[in-house]
């Protein structure tokens, strides 16, 4: 079985001028957005929860890609400022997964 990814493809933002403090803080941020979105989901500040299931799924959605987003943005910082490449960190991040033991490479896995 080939090993399962998620393809997420997110554009680079040509109508701003990030900088890596402008997008960890953002990025943050969104983090934030997150979490209330799905403590709004579950009521957990025992508010009365005012919109229906499939609403809060949605903002969940929208805001976890808030999150992608604004990683995807910090990379391109990283490599057009600082001369990261994103692809060798991939590769080790792979690797990285696999020696933790949460991606077991099998048959057609490693590729
Ligand atoms: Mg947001």
């Amino acid at each position: 079985m080939p090993m399962q990814k998620k393809i997420v493809a997110l554009p680079k933002l040509n109508n701003l001028t990030p900088t890596m403090e402008s997008t960890a803080l953002k990025l943050m941020e969104e983090a934030g957005e997150l979490a209330q979105a799905i403590g709004k989901l579950r009521g957990m500040s025992g508010e009365r929860r005012t919109v229906g299931e499939r609403e809060a799924l949605a903002r969940i959605t929208r805001e976890l890609l808030d999150v992608a987003q604004t990683a995807v943005s910090m990379m391109f910082v990283l490599e057009e400022h600082y001369g990261v490449s994103i692809e060798k960190a991939l590769d080790e991040h792979i690797k990285k997964l696999i020696q933790k033991g949460y991606l077991v490479p099998g048959e057609g896995n490693t590729e």
